[in-house]
């Protein structure tokens, strides 16, 4: 049986030791709510962190402290990491589609390849 990692929505954290058919259905031993796996968790068993995602990696010269050389190389380092990660188990590897927006009305749900846009806003009523 796989441990699996969970949370509640009050933030108590455990691992049980579940039958896979069974690792929706986990209440919190703190409180008894239902639980949310946490995805994942039980592919990475032993390993401390499973670093950023692509979603999480920053995207900008900005978020790189200006291209500092040492984070670069923290960052490609984490990176290269995570890319092992996923080639083992592609379920951490999430929504690899091409990101078309990501400003504006997309910043929470990015629109991606394949995606259908939502309906253009209406413009304006001209006089
Ligand atoms: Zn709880």
């Amino acid at each position: 049986m796989p441990t699996y990692d969970y949370r509640c929505p009050d933030g108590h954290h455990f691992e049980r030791l579940v039958p896979i058919a069974d690792r929706d259905a986990q209440s919190c031993p703190a409180c008894g709510a239902a639980c949310a796996r946490i995805p994942g968790a039980a592919a990475i068993g032993g390993v401390a962190s499973a670093g950023l995602s692509r979603e999480q990696m920053p995207q900008t010269w900005k978020g790189t402290g200006g291209a500092d050389r040492e984070y670069v190389r923290h960052l490609r380092h984490q990176w290269d990491g995570r890319q092992r990660l996923e080639e083992k188990y592609p379920e951490l590897a999430g929504d690899r589609r091409a990101v078309l927006a990501h400003e504006g009305r997309y910043h929470d749900t990015p629109l991606r390849v394949g995606d259908t846009p939502p309906s253009a806003p209406t413009p304006p009523a001209e006089d």
